[in-house]
């Protein structure tokens, strides 16, 4: 198969782990008889430096004309100053809204080989993690009107029926092919916007009689994430809610540096970025953990290429470079042996099977 992937390699270590997810699509393309054509398309700081805009139309049409689109992160300190509207984070923004990616899929999964890396107690782990955050991704506060009156500043939640119907299918979709659990989280107590959402999703419960549905406010699923994470199977949500969810549900993994996303419209043409950000501590100096990016093309491959073999080799690659005691410092343990992010590349292209 020939497929187009516009490539964002973005800020910080965004193009050092970009690099060992190519090797990796590199080596897929070498054992199954594919071709990937990468498109550089330029987002975030970098764009800001050599367009003064952080998404030009003209690298937004090249990641909309792609078969889909492979991101590392952007943005850093060196363009905080710039004004709101074109910080690096909004090229993101904008990006996800010129695809129309409404969904925004996050795994919150324990390796075995890295359990010890969770923070939590060894008895809620051993009860096993293994749940999706499915968060709405271009609708909400994020993109509601945002202005400062005075010493007063406003920013605007909205939701519509249909942008809380399509967030919710999906979410039922996820649970139908897993456990059949959807845990559908609002703050219904305080916001109309998540009356509005409980009302939608127990509409379209009925769509899915063997789909389970329950109801948790946002702040006690804050909670049940480290009390009790084995509850979860998957769990839908908006926008805000999801973004600080799923980086509380990362945590509980062990690294954020090990965990792939997805992001899914009305087509297959996707974006799959790992769920971390630039990491300009660690940019340039080898540091950065490529898992989260490799595990992200190896998505692209699942949910947009229809490729799931491919998709399962670069798992079982990654598993077995975990199961042969390397780590990069992220995630680093007494005992094992600590790699660099290119060594961490290499190891995983040799650890490459065909399935
Ligand atoms: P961050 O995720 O970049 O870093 C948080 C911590 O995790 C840091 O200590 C970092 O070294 C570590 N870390 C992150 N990814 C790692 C990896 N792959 N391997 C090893 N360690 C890793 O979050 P931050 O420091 O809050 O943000 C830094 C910049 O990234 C900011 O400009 C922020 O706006 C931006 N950001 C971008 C995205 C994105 O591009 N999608 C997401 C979040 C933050």
């Amino acid at each position: 198969m020939v497929k187009n992937i516009a490539v964002i390699r973005g800020d910080g270590i965004g193009p050092e782990i970009v690099e060992e997810a190519l090797k990796v699509l590199n080596k897929i393309a070498e054992l199954y008889g594919h071709t990937f054509n990468y498109i550089d398309a330029d987002m975030g700081g970098c764009a800001i430096d050599k367009y003064g805009d952080p998404l030009p139309q003209s690298e937004l049409q090249k990641c909309i004309d792609s078969d889909s689109v492979l991101l590392g992160a952007v943005g850093g300190d060196k363009w905080n100053g710039v004004p709101g509207n074109m910080r690096p984070e909004k090229g993101l923004l904008r990006l996800r809204a010129g695809m129309g990616v409404y969904s925004n899929n996050r795994p919150a999964k324990i390796w075995p080989q890295l359990s010890d890396a969770s923070p939590l107690k060894k008895s809620i782990v051993d009860k096993g993690i293994d749940f999706i955050i499915v968060r709405e991704l271009i609708g909400g506060i994020y993109f509601g009107e945002h202005k400062t009156e005075g010493d007063t500043a406003i920013d605007v939640l909205t939701y519509s029926e249909a942008e809380i119907e399509r967030i919710g299918r999906i979410g039922f979709e996820t649970a139908r092919k897993r456990g059949k659990r959807l845990c559908s989280v609002e703050k219904s107590n305080v916001l109309d916007s998540s009356r509005l959402w409980k009302k939608v999703m127990h509409k379209l419960a009925e769509e899915y009689p063997d789909v389970e549905l329950s109801d948790m406010l946002v702040d006690n699923c804050a909670m049940q994430i480290v009390k009790n994470p084995a509850q979860f199977d998957v769990v839908v949500t908006e926008n805000m809610f999801g973004d600080i969810l799923s980086d509380e549900a990362s945590m509980i993994t062990g690294s954020i540096g090990m965990i792939p996303s997805s992001s899914l419209g009305a087509t297959s043409c996707g974006l799959y970025e790992p769920i971390h950000g630039s990491a300009p501590d660690i940019a340039g100096k080898d540091l950065a953990n490529p898992i989260g990016t490799i595990l992200s093309a190896a998505m692209m491959l699942r949910f947009s290429f229809d490729m799931p073999n491919e998709a399962d080799a670069i798992e079982n690659a990654v598993s077995a470079y975990l199961d042969k005691g390397y780590r990069t410092a992220d995630i680093m343990s007494e005992g094992m042996q600590q790699v660099g992010c290119k060594h961490c590349g290499d190891l995983i292209v040799e650890n490459l099977k065909k399935v």
